[in-house]
């Protein structure tokens, strides 16, 4: 089992395997790729597209897949998945990027906002009359990541909704498509670890649902969370995850769990779990 950081610095962090960088944020903002590093593009979330397009928006019956819709409660505005110029500016940025001697490419929000989009009139227009809205929804997502796929030459990554039962039906994610196109998945299971319980049925899920290599993503960043809680999710899903990724968004945050992880307190507690994943992994972190 792998170890991998994300920070807000596109520089790795030493002792990690590998470290991811946000190239593209789901705020809509590019920045300079980072070499030697997985370089993450956050997809339909993109607050700067819409800001500059209202017209990109997608659509449901509970109105607009915006942040100010009191209807929905989201984090981000959401451009429609079958805008051909928004996908066209996507695809040509996973291109250059993977230009830019990366190590991988992870897509980020490459889904629809949630169950009930898109409506919008293009949408409508393209779903054929014998076809389900689910099945549209699906072949316009893969589709959207065969050709990123495509676009790529480097392994590509896609970030997945951490909900193991209804991934097609509500974002329009179909794991088994992607299966095809790409190299390896990311799940994030973003909680409290004052309570592990649901992150072992979670990373036990996508580990039967997933047939490629699974990244299992726990969130390490401020308001900081005690050590020992992470160290109780990192158990809790280690049996089930290639890589464990610690997202702290701060650099400094994410050397200074390392050292943290590096404790002998923590090797105790995984010999007696026998958690091997991660004895062999404290193993090589502390050599
Ligand atoms: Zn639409």
């Amino acid at each position: 089992m792998k170890i991998a950081l994300l920070t807000d610095q596109a520089k790795p962090v030493s002792g990690f395997d590998y470290c991811f960088y946000e190239a593209k944020q789901v705020t809509g903002k590019i920045r300079k790729p980072a070499g030697g590093m997985f370089n993450i593009i956050t997809c339909f979330a993109d607050n700067i597209a819409i800001r500059e397009h209202p017209d990109w928006v997608a659509v449901s019956e509970k109105g607009k897949a915006l942040r100010s819709n009191q209807n929905l409660r989201l984090l981000w505005d959401w451009v429609c998945p079958t805008n051909e110029k928004f996908v066209e500016n996507m695809l040509g940025l996973v291109a250059d990027v993977s230009r830019q001697d990366v190590l991988g490419i992870r897509l980020d929000c490459a889904q629809f906002t949630r169950e009930g989009f898109c409506r919008c009139n293009r949408c409508v227009n393209m779903k054929k009359r014998e076809e389900s809205w689910e099945d549209f929804r699906a072949s316009i997502i893969t589709d959207f990541v065969k050709q990123a796929a495509k676009a790529s030459k480097v392994p590509l990554m896609i970030g997945l909704e951490p909900d193991p039962a209804f991934l097609q039906e509500r974002f329009g994610q179909d794991v088994d498509s992607f299966s095809r196109y790409v190299d390896s998945f990311c799940v994030p299971i973003y909680m409290d670890y004052s309570i592990v319980y649901w992150c072992d049925i979670i990373a036990y899920a996508f580990r039967m649902n997933v047939r490629k290599e699974l990244v299992i993503d726990l969130y390490a960043g401020y308001p900081r969370k005690s050590i020992e809680d992470l160290f109780k999710a990192i158990l809790a899903v280690a049996n089930y995850a290639d890589t464990i990724l610690l997202s702290t968004f701060d650099y400094t945050l994410g050397e200074h769990i390392m050292n943290l992880l590096k404790d002998e307190k923590f090797y105790n507690v995984a010999r007696q779990r026998e958690c091997k994943p991660v004895l062999t992994l404290l193993d090589r972190l502390r050599t």
